[in-house]
Formats: C-alpha cells, structure tokens, sequence
C-alpha cells in the first residue's frame, strides 16, 4: 500500500516555505510520493497573479531534483473552481490501492470549514497539519469535534486508508507568496526565499515586477 502526500496550493509562486515543508512532511511520514497540485481557479481568493502555466514552470524548476515528488496539474485542466474534495476524488479513482494524505499548514486548515464538501474528505485521505508561522495551534470550535475523534499520531496513517488527523512540527520559515509578490513588485530581491532557478525564471520573464 502507497502513502501518497497531496499537497495543493496557488504557488504564486512556489517558494522555500512550502518546499521545505513538503520535504519534512514526506520524510517524517515516509511518503512513498508527494503529488504538488497548482490550484486552477481558487474558490477562497482572487485569480492568481501568475498564469497558470508560470505558476507550473516554477514548480516544474523547483522540484526538478527533488526524488518522489511531482507536479500534478489536473486542476489547471479542469472547469470550474478547483474544489480539493473533486482532486481527491479523481486520484482515488485512479489509485484506488494508494492511501492519499492530503497535507496542509494550519492557516489552510484552519479555514477547512468553508471548503467545499469538506465533510466528505475524510472518507477519501487522512489530513496532515504542518505548523505555519503565526498560525497558533488552536483548532477552530467547529473543527474542534473531529479532531478530537480523529487526531492521531503518524504510524495511523498505514493502520487506516483515511479520516485520520495528524498535526507535525516543522521548520519554521516565515515566507508566503503574498510577501513575495509584494517584494517583487518593490523591486527587492527574492534570492534565499525561493529557489535560485525560480529565482532566474521570475527574473527572466518579470513576472510580479513592475511593468515598466
Ligand atoms: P499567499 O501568500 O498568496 O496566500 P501562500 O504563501 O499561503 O500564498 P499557498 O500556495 O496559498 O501559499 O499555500 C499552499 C499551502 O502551503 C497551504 O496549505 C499553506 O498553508 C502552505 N504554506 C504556505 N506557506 C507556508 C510556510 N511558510 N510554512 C508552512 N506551510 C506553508
């Protein structure tokens, strides 16, 4: 049976926070692979800055040398908003033996409530938490009934196929998207927060700049 890490996100653009995340998640977990899935059409926020086919040249050059772990576009071809709930749903179908973790920070599960059908992912993968940087610990009230049920420790992800909670501590990197795109559009240099060949490919095309 496979343990299967989904990690889905704007990545807009991709950067050294959500790298180094999914690189302890999968490692502390012993994820046989990670699926890293750009989100076409976010139903919770604007329309991405980025096209979607940047948004995928950077995550293709981010996880270039990175083993077990791929880029999935499946939700940049598909109509509609990009509910998690139909991505899970299609990657069961496909790997029906494959147990899905889908992994999130704590700002991104702290909002799980107002996800579409959020209470049919439990029946399709376990939900991994990494600690995000100013996101307290505390479960919000409406959430607080299925943790308690479903928390546990990381061996329960190969005991059951799904519906389990698993909070991780990871390294605390303070960088989002959002500061980048503010960065960038400053001026100011990315080097350190992203990768360099993400770095080279923002330079390359100006994507975030000022236009000039
Ligand atoms: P933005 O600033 O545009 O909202 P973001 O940096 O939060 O973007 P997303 O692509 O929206 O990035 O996030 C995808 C996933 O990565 C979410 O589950 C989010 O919680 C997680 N994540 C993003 N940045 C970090 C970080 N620095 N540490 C841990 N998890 C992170």
């Amino acid at each position: 049976m496979s343990l299967v890490g989904v990690f889905g996100g704007t990545f807009d653009p991709v950067h050294c926070g959500h790298l180094r995340t999914v690189l302890e998640l999968k490692t502390a977990l012993g994820l046989d692979e990670v699926l890293v899935i750009p989100c076409g059409q976010p139903p919770h926020r604007p329309p991405p800055v980025a096209s979607a086919n940047a948004r995928l040249q950077m995550l293709a050059a981010a996880l270039a040398d990175l083993d077990g772990m791929r880029v999935d576009a499946r939700e940049l071809s598909r109509d509609g908003p990009s509910y998690t709930v139909d991505t899970l749903d299609s990657l069961k179908k496909e790997s029906p033996g494959a147990t899905l973790c889908l992994l999130l920070g704590s700002d991104a599960f702290a909002g799980l409530e107002s996800w579409h059908r959020w209470q049919d992912l439990s029946a399709l993968c376990h939900i991994v938490v990494a600690r995000r940087p100013g996101i307290t610990r505390a479960v919000p009230a409406g959430l607080q009934a299925l943790v308690s049920a479903a928390e546990g420790t990381s061996e329960v992800l190969r005991q059951q196929s799904a519906g389990r909670i698993v909070f991780c501590e990871t390294s605390q990197l303070d960088v989002s998207s959002s500061h980048l795109r503010a960065q960038a559009a400053a001026g100011l240099s990315l080097r350190w927060l992203v990768p360099e060949n993400v770095e080279r490919l923002i330079e390359e095309y100006g994507w975030y700049r000022p236009k000039t």
